[in-house]
């Protein structure tokens, strides 16, 4: 094949970590074409939109064609799934086409998912299918649009196969993601049961992700590279909750070394404002409910912890005190986090905001199920002097003395309250992928219309941006569909 697009591959993670991947290629696809492609993106890593477009980019972006001169890879990892340590994860489905520098010069992970069976796959079929992989291209880039650390989406291409799944055959798919890099809990987990890994893997993430450590005496790097990645996702899961994102699968082997999101799976974001919310059809115990997020965490960073202890120090007393107290300092960084992100979004610049207001608030819109988005969004055009837009998500005689307290809040800092009320815009968007929309969107795409999609996309890729003729996109899912809401792992 001579039309094959120039990607320059590097292959770091394969040539310097031994034991973490496995040389592997995607199946054959009867047809791959692209059905959407992030440009932008494309250009950001250096690659020509248009040769990606052909047939040959196509292949390659499905796996069916090997990029030239590259080892692509499986990569293993271990992983806790619902608190059970599974030994044995790794990419069942999924296919490191290899590394290349984005625009800032950056390190980042070109991967498909859906590319095949792989020597990990555990029995599944190695496919994606066309919907599943649509919603993790429309959320993630919704999710970099709202600013948090995330993979990104380049394309999908379906692969002219059907795929069964329960309830009858559907387009296959394969989505190429752009991270800066794959490493996850997991990886360690897998890495620190085998001899001498746990030292090169975590030497090669610092390098990678953390590279202010990389000279530090080895009784410091570790301990730095920790409390580094603790820092990362207490933030990142600080921005989960301030937008209303509920990731669904919080499993060890889905949390990244990065401190980005990844694997968008039954993913989704909050309507009516609930701690409990779960919207996953496999999660029966609400493990990963909303308001458990930032507490999994904590139990997901004590794994990884656990991995790094004869790396912090030969003697194990000695290297548990230390990650132990690193670790303690999780909750008061998640905590600043929120209440930083809480502040920005009530118009309180960073300033903090007096704990009681925000409790105040979660009570409120808990007991009167108030959309979470929609709420900032109607408290910045109270500020303005409108109607009092707040009314229709919490009743007046209810909200009337937090408003109060509110308004005090923001008046003390003595600044223009339009000026206010344009800044809390700029950080709480008006636009979420809602879940009635993606379904809708998604359904129409599985059956061949990719309309409803695109416009979707359009939206909540500009989401602080409210537009008259954007305005059924804001409101919320009708009375009826919230109810009963289930999302699929696909
Ligand atoms: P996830 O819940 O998407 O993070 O995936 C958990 C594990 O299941 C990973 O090891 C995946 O590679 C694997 N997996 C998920 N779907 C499939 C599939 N259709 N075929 C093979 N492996 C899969
Ligand atoms: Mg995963
Ligand atoms: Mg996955």
């Amino acid at each position: 094949i001579t039309n094959l697009p120039a990607f320059g591959f590097e292959t770091t993670l394969a040539d310097e970590v031994h034991g973490v991947t496995v040389p592997w290629q995607g199946a054959p696809a009867p047809d791959p074409r692209v059905l959407i492609l992030n440009d932008g993106l494309a250009r950001s890593l250096a690659l020509d939109p248009a040769s990606l477009r052909t047939p040959e980019g196509a292949g390659v972006l499905s796996g069916s064609i090997p990029p030239a001169e590259t080892a692509t890879v499986a990569m293993a990892y271990a992983g806790h799934q619902f608190g059970n340590f599974v030994p044995l994860l790794g990419d069942g489905r999924a296919l490191l086409l290899g590394e290349l520098r984005d625009d800032q010069g950056n390190r980042v992970d070109l991967h498909l998912k859906g590319s095949g069976a792989t020597p990990f796959s555990r029995g599944g079929d190695g496919r994606a299918v066309v919907g599943a992989m649509l919603r993790e291209y429309l959320i993630s880039e919704a999710m970099h649009a709202l600013k948090i650390p995330t993979t990104r989406s380049l394309a999908v291409v379906t692969t002219g196969e059907q795929i069964l799944r329960e309830g009858g055959p559907q387009p296959g798919a394969v989505l190429a993601r752009v991270a800066s890099s794959h490493l996850r809990v997991g990886t360690f987990e897998f890495a620190a049961r085998r001899e001498g890994l746990a030292q090169s893997l975590a030497d090669y993430a610092i390098a990678r992700h953390y590279p202010e450590f990389v000279d530090l005496p080895a009784e410091d790097r570790y301990l730095a590279f920790f409390e580094a990645v603790v820092e990362a996702q207490a933030s990142l899961v600080a921005q989960w909750m301030s937008i209303g994102f509920v990731h669904g699968v919080m499993n060890t082997d889905n949390t990244t070394i990065s401190g980005e999101t990844i694997d968008y799976g039954p993913c989704a974001f909050l309507d009516a404002y609930d701690p409990a919310t779960v919207f996953s059809s496999i999660d029966h115990g609400g493990r990963y409910a909303y308001g458990n997020q930032p507490a999994v965490l904590g139990w997901n960073l004590a794994r990884f912890g656990e991995t790094l202890l004869p790396l912090v120090n030969s003697k194990p007393d000695t290297a548990i005190t230390a990650l132990t107290a690193v670790l303690d300092t999780y909750g008061d960084r998640y905590r600043q986090h929120y209440s930083a992100a809480v502040a920005r979004k009530l118009g309180l610049a960073d300033d903090g905001v007096d704990a009681a207001l925000v409790d105040d608030l979660h009570r409120l819109l808990t007991e009167h199920r108030a959309d979470w988005t929609l709420t900032f969004r109607a408290l910045a055009d109270n500020l303005r002097g409108h109607s009092s837009p707040f009314d229709s998500h919490v009743p007046p005689d209810a909200s009337a003395n937090w408003l109060e307290r509110w308004r005090t809040a923001v008046s003390v800092r003595g600044q223009d309250l339009s000026s206010v009320a344009d800044g809390m815009d700029r950080v709480n968007p008006a636009y979420i992928p809602r879940n009635h929309l993606v379904d809708t969107a998604l359904n129409a795409a599985t059956e061949g219309d990719l309309d409803a999609f695109e416009r979707l996309l359009e939206v909540v890729t500009s989401p602080f941006d409210r537009r008259d003729d954007r305005s059924d996109y804001a409101l919320p899912a009708p009375e009826n569909f919230s109810a009963g809401f289930k999302t699929f792992c696909g």
